[in-house]
This record gives structure tokens, C-alpha cells and sequence, in this order.
């Protein structure tokens, strides 16, 4: 089936801003989520269309990816939740429906209540991020209690149905002219009471713990990125499924590198004899030092690609490079001898032929007093 245009799926025009998008996303993710349209199987699948289109016109890499090349351009990373263990939509979906449908929505369709989802945010060095790595975390969580296998109610025991709503968790109350609905004051939803409760959790079916994970970070990793791992999040109440635990990665700042994406970036400086002449750079890579040629008549800014010598992305793309700039330094502390030295070379340098740079922008600024 050929892809709707994403702008088309959302209603927006190509120039949209950043706001105007995310209202226009919430308009139409609104109108289709399968909670209000449970009779409507299409309309699932217009809500993930709305999704997809979010997801890769509110990014802005992808966007420009995509207005150059269009769906061709970004195939294969939208809609990567889950599979790749890698997933922004619960950041839209948090921002866009925790304030519609509240926190406790997803309790309501029946049954206990998921457990809360965690973030736990790990630092890396370039190198655990570039290369992968395997960390231990620890992280202070609620778990079902063993004891009680989360009911909460003692070992033995079992809660009971409670009398004010017969179970159902929901009473009707009289307001003015209307009845309304509303959680059941006693069993606060549940539909039952412990009489009897467990001695480990005090009837909460859930304890606190510290868990110690270890946590399988994937090569090519970047700042920005999450790793979910299913079901490590709180332990729901009365024995419901846990969250997810998302590891946020964060990684820090290198004193040689800099990441832009698939590629590095290094500053290497070099002697103005060596820039003249040419000569041989030792340069770093994360897999250890190259030899760097570096050509006569180098100037200052001037970048050396390294192929291959960059990042391979998580997220596939092919690898990137490292780029050197090479940056000429005035020597310092110099003696006198070797300044005579210098003011001799400079005086063999009259005539503008060994800084035509130098030469053409006096000329320009001649150029510039005189018209
Ligand atoms: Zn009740
Ligand atoms: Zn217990």
C-alpha cells in the first residue's frame, strides 16, 4: 500500500513550525485513538499513520530527510518502537495524552494497574558508546512481594469482594440532578479488601528494592537514545504487570573527540615548518594512533578526512569518518637566535609571491579606502 504524505496525514502545511505540528498531531491523534473509537478497526491504523508522520516530521534530521527524498528518505526509521529496543513514542504519548487522559487511565479498562515505567539515565564515555558496553545499574524500585505472590493479602488468605460497590469499584453517587460515577471510596477501585493483609508489604503487594540490572548497551550508541528493557519498571498494584525500565544514554563530553552523528571530530595542531614543507602527523582514532600525510603548503583549518575511522550508528547507516582539522601554531619562547634566524628567513619573503592570501586581501582593503 503506498504512504499517505505525511503532511497530508496531519493536515499541515510544508513550512508548519514545531508548535503548530504538535497541536495539529494532537488533533488528529486525538480523534482516532483506538480508546475512543473501539467500534472503528481503521481507525488504529490512522492513528499509527498520525504517529509515523509525528514521529519523523517532528524530528528535525528526519524531516529534512525526508523533504529531500521523501518516504524513501526515512523508511526503515519511523516506527522503530519496539523492535530495535529503541522507542520515542511513549515521550509523545506521555506529552500529548498525560494531560488528557490522566495518569491513572490505564487502570480503568479493568483489571490491576500497570506498574509505573522508570528512567534511569546512564553517562558513558565515548568509547563504552562508540564500541558498546555492559554496565551494571542499580536502581531503587517497587517489586511484587514474594510472600504475599503481590496481593497482598496473607499467605493463605485472599482479599475479599467489597460490600460498598459488590465489587465492581465504581459507585453511583447523586449529584444535583445528575449521577455520576465514581471510584469506590472504600476498596479505592479495586473491587476488593484485604481483611487479612500480608505481613512483608502491609497489604501493598509491593515492596521496595534495590535491583541490580546489567544492562547490554548496543554499539554506536549517542546521547539521546533509550534502551527499554520490558518489564523491568515499578511492580504494579495487586499483582498487575510491571513498566519498563528506560535507560536514557547520555554520553559525555571527550577531551580529543567530538560526534556529529556517524562522524568524529579532532583538532590537530602542527608546526608552521612542518605546514610549509609538508611532513607526517601522528593523529588519534578511537582504535589508536594513524600516521596522517600531510601535503606542502598546508594552511591552518585545512581537514583531513580518515574514511571509515568514524562511528557506526545504532541505527544502521554505514560507518563514518574522522575528520581532522589541522590548526598551524606560532611557535613560542623562542631564542634569540633562533628569532635572527626568522627575521632573515622573513626578509627573503619580500615580493607577495610566498602569501598570495596575505597579498590579495591588502590589495582588497586598498581597493576598499580608495573607491
Ligand atoms: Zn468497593
Ligand atoms: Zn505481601
Amino acid at each position: 500500500m503506498a504512504k499517505r504524505d505525511y503532511y497530508e496525514v496531519l493536515g499541515v502545511k510544508k513550512d508548519v513550525d514545531a508548535a503548530e505540528l504538535k497541536k495539529a498531531y494532537r488533533r488528529v491523534a486525538m480523534k482516532f485513538h483506538p480508546d475512543r473509537n473501539p467500534d472503528d478497526p481503521s481507525a488504529e491504523e490512522k492513528f499509527k499513520e498520525a504517529n509515523e508522520a509525528y514521529e519523523v516530521l517532528s524530528d528535525d534530521n528526519k524531516r529534512a530527510a525526508y523533504d529531500r527524498h521523501g518516504h524513501a528518505g526515512v523508511d526503515g526509521q519511523a516506527g522503530m518502537g519496539g523492535g530495535a529496543g529503541f522507542n520515542n513514542f511513549s515521550d509523545i504519548f506521555g506529552d500529548v495524552f498525560g494531560d488528557i487522559f490522566g495518569g491513572g487511565g490505564r487502570g480503568g479498562r479493568g483489571g490491576p494497574a500497570r506498574g509505573s515505567d522508570l528512567r534511569y539515565n546512564l553517562e558513558l564515555s565515548l568509547e563504552e558508546a562508540v564500541k558498546g558496553t555492559s554496565v551494571q545499574i542499580k536502581i531503587p524500585t517497587l517489586v511484587s512481594c514474594k510472600p504475599c505472590d503481590g496481593s497482598g493479602a496473607k499467605p493463605g488468605s485472599k482479599p475479599v469482594t467489597c460490600t460498598t460497590c459488590g465489587g465492581h469499584g465504581q459507585v453511583r453517587m447523586q449529584q444535583g440532578f445528575f449521577s455520576v460515577q465514581q471510584t469506590c471510596p472504600t476498596c479505592r477501585g479495586r473491587g476488593t479488601i484485604i481483611s487479612d493483609p500480608c505481613k512483608s508489604c502491609h497489604g501493598q503487594g509491593r515492596v521496595e528494592e534495590t535491583k541490580t540490572l546489567s544492562v547490554k548497551v548496543p554499539a554506536g550508541v549517542d546521547t539521546g537514545d533509550r534502551i527499554r528493557l520490558s518489564g523491568e519498571g515499578e511492580a504494579g498494584a495487586d499483582g498487575g504487570p510491571s513498566g519498563d525500565l528506560y535507560v536514557q544514554v547520555h554520553v559525555r563530553e571527550h577531551n580529543i573527540f567530538k560526534r556529529d552523528g556517524a562522524d568524529l571530530y579532532c583538532e590537530v595542531p602542527i608546526d608552521f615548518v612542518d605546514a610549509a614543507l609538508g611532513g607526517e602527523l601522528e593523529v588519534p582514532t578511537l582504535d589508536g594512533r594513524v600516521k596522517l600525510k600531510v601535503p606542502p603548503e598546508t594552511q591552518t583549518g585545512k581537514l583531513f578526512k580518515l574514511r571509515g575511522k568514524g562511528v557506526t550508528p545504532v541505527r544502521g547507516g554505514g560507518v563514518g569518518d574522522l575528520l581532522c582539522r589541522v590548526v598551524v601554531e606560532t611557535p613560542v619562547g623562542l631564542t634569540s637566535k633562533q628569532k635572527d634566524l626568522l627575521k632573515e628567513f622573513q626578509a627573503t619573503m619580500k615580493g607577495g609571491k610566498y602569501s598570495p592570501k596575505q597579498s590579495s586581501w591588502f590589495d582588497g582593503v586598498k581597493k576598499f579606502f580608495n573607491e
